[in-house]
């Protein structure tokens, strides 16, 4: 459902990214760990094309992103690539929400501006997200009236009514103490039961041994290991990476 090839991101002369292919199928919860700086942000602001890329090739659920010809990057127009950029749903490390919105029509204002839905459908089935996320008593509060991990629920459940076909999360934990933590891997791990295509960067090394059917080891701006949880984590074969594991047990 997401195809990466060869891409390569440079801030100046600096490679963020070098020479990055990643395939990732329907169904797939595709953790990426790494050390500071090693691009994991990068990649996921590649595919959400919050970053353009310096070269490579990124196809979205069968939709050209971007494509290089005789080395230059080509983009479709802007209208196609904000086609494209809803089949992704992000979610950061700091919420994002709209503070003057309530928790309802944050999740509501994308679905009804930007695809121009039903409002009562999309009331249903924001309320609907609510109760997923476990937040429908907050529904007619703003975002300063919740905890962080409150928050983090509310983004999530914003980036689904937008029904991406894939979510890209950025260490939707960092900004959280442990209990709060908890709560939202515990919502994305229902995301992950119910088979939703996600990239998540974590450095919740449990939550990636845990719930991911891969995982992907950055390092210096390329993928350096690529495994299933178990064999990566227990049979680490990159020297970079046994470093990296050890440095966060
Ligand atoms: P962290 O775990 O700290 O979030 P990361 O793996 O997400 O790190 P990136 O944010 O992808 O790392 O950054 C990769 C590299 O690219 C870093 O060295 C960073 O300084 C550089 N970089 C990122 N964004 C920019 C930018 N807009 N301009 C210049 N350099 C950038
Ligand atoms: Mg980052």
């Amino acid at each position: 459902i997401l195809s990466i090839e060869h891409v390569c991101k440079k801030f100046g002369k600096f490679e963020a990214l070098k020479d990055v292919s990643l395939q990732v199928e329907k169904g797939e919860a595709v953790a990426i760990i790494g050390s500071s700086g090693s691009g994991k942000s990068t990649l996921l602001r590649c595919i959400n094309n919050l970053e353009t890329v310096t070269s490579g090739k990124i196809v979205v659920d069968q939709d050209v992103l971007v494509e290089t010809v005789d080395g230059v990057a080509r983009y479709p127009s802007e209208k196609e690539i904000r086609r494209i950029c809803t089949k992704t749903g992000m979610v950061f490390q700091h919420f994002n929400l709209f503070p003057h919105l309530t928790c309802l029509d944050n999740i509501m204002v994308a679905p009804l501006k930007i695809l121009k839905r039903d409002s009562e459908q999309v009331r249903k089935e924001a309320m609907e997200l609510l109760e997923i996320v476990g937040l429908s008593s907050k529904a007619t509060q703003f975002p300063a009236q919740l905890s962080g991990g409150q928050k983090q629920r509310i983004a999530i459940a914003r980036a689904l009514a937008m029904h991406p076909q894939i979510m890209l999360f950025d260490e939707p934990t960092s900004a959280l103490d442990p209990e709060t933590t908890n709560e939202v891997i515990a919502t994305i791990q229902k995301l992950v039961d119910q088979k939703i295509t996600m990239l998540i960067v974590t450095h919740d090394m449990r939550f990636a041994k845990s719930s991911a059917t891969r995982v992907i080891f950055m390092d210096e701006g390329r993928i350096i290991e690529e495994n299933t949880p178990e064999e990566l984590f227990n049979h680490p074969e990159n020297t970079r990476l046994q470093t990296f594991l050890q440095s966060v047990e």
